[in-house]
């Protein structure tokens, strides 16, 4: 695991003036001293200083060849998705995330792609949908908003025999909790807009290769399609990086108090924490994450009921009420009416995201503050439930 020392050195003292911030070059185009002759940059699209310090750093978090912003975690997805021709297949895991999902059926579908979505969490799985055609097996773990755990390594050595690419979508461990490609990955992708940023400031996001042929791929897609992060939010998300350590340190050890305050109470049904040895997949998520277990979690009521759920969520007030997850102040949100509102209950139901299920990211907070705070909004659906008698 990188270390904070190494995080933090990995942000480069500016060569030409010793800013000990990186420059933000606020620049579309570089004057060259004769036609083709230039300092390494000619065109912002082609090449920005600010994203490559950006870039550089993130190869060195995730341990890859290289890496590459883009002006959204989808915008990444979509890159990484341009890699494949009509007649190709996609193996992803069923619980993938919302945009992706949109993105892949009602965009590559269409031009001739096909996905099947399947229950990673069982690696074997996976073996009945390849074939000659799979190109790409696409990961999340832990997903959202249940957060089941998928194998990485053994899905590594499922993609490798098959001859297809393994994705991993860390946007949800962070590089903090979990480093794909040293478990065999070939891709990692992240939604810089959640741990990466980790202020709720930006939206962003990052494709990291494993070698040089998939770079060159890659970078090529980047330039040709043009979706990269502007150099002003590149300088945000190093910003962001330079402390993810002790953020994502802070958070994984509240959301594990959070969980095990959640797991005694007793209006609560279930709580979905790979931190708990209850969680069905803990071993391996113990294994890969290096013992840290993000700072996300969820949980369903005894009594499920939208309503409830809608009040508690309602009733909080340090955890904010919104979308989105990993910054510095915790969010709470229910799924069912917000995230997922768009897919069909049944669906929905099936992968276990209930009505009253509520999802928490926690942020740097005091744990005992946060908890006071969920102490708070229990009460007061007790009460609610009260008067409904
Ligand atoms: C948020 C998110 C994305 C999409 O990222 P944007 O920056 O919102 O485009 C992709 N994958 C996961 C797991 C996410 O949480």
């Amino acid at each position: 695991m990188s270390s904070t020392t190494e995080i933090i050195h990995s942000v480069p003292v500016d060569p030409l003036t010793g800013s000990i911030a990186v420059p933000v070059y606020q620049t579309s185009t570089f004057v060259q001293e004769a036609p083709g002759v230039n300092k390494g940059y000619d065109y912002a699209r082609s090449g920005n200083p600010t994203r490559k310090a950006l870039e550089d750093i993130v190869t060195k978090l995730e341990g890859g060849h290289s890496a590459y912003a883009f002006a959204t975690g989808l915008a990444a997805i979509d890159a990484v998705a341009k890699l494949l021709s009509t007649g190709d297949e996609i193996i992803a895991v069923d619980d993938i995330y919302g945009g992706a999902f949109r993105l892949f059926t009602h965009v590559y579908q269409k031009l001739g792609i096909k996905i099947h979505y399947v229950d990673t969490t069982d690696a074997g799985n996976i073996l009945d949908y390849v074939n000659s055609n799979t190109k790409l097996i696409w990961i999340e773990t832990p997903t959202n908003p249940t957060l089941k755990i998928s194998d990485i390594q053994q899905i590594a050595h499922i993609a490798k025999s098959s001859n297809a690419l393994l994705v991993v979508d860390n946007t949800f461990a962070s590089p903090i909790c979990q480093k794909p490609l040293s478990l065999g990955a070939d891709l990692v992708i992240h939604s810089a807009t959640k741990y990466l940023g980790g202020h709720s400031d930006l939206v962003a996001g990052l494709v990291v290769t494993k070698n040089e042929a998939l770079s060159e791929k890659i970078k090529f897609i980047q330039n040709a399609s043009g979706g990269i992060l502007g150099p002003w939010d590149c300088f945000l998300v190093i910003r962001g990086i330079e402390t993810i350590t002790l953020r994502v340190q802070k958070q994984c050890e509240t959301a594990l108090a959070v969980a095990k305050f959640l797991q005694t109470h007793p209006a609560v049904d279930k709580v979905h924490y790979p931190g708990l040895s209850t969680h069905k997949n803990h071993q391996i998520a113990a294994k890969q994450q290096n013992g840290l277990f993000g700072g996300v979690l969820s949980f369903s009521l005894k009594q499920d009921e939208s309503e409830l759920a809608e009040n508690f969520v309602s009733c909080c007030s340090y955890f904010q009420l919104a979308e989105s997850l990993g910054g510095v102040k915790s969010l709470i949100c229910q799924p069912s009416k917000m995230t997922h509102a768009s897919v069909p209950r049944k669906k929905r139901l099936e992968s276990g995201v209930q009505d009253s299920l509520i999802r928490l990211s926690c942020g740097i907070e005091e744990a005992r503050d946060l908890i006071v705070d969920l102490e708070n909004a229990f009460s007061t659906i007790e009460n609610k439930k009260e008067v409904l008698v």
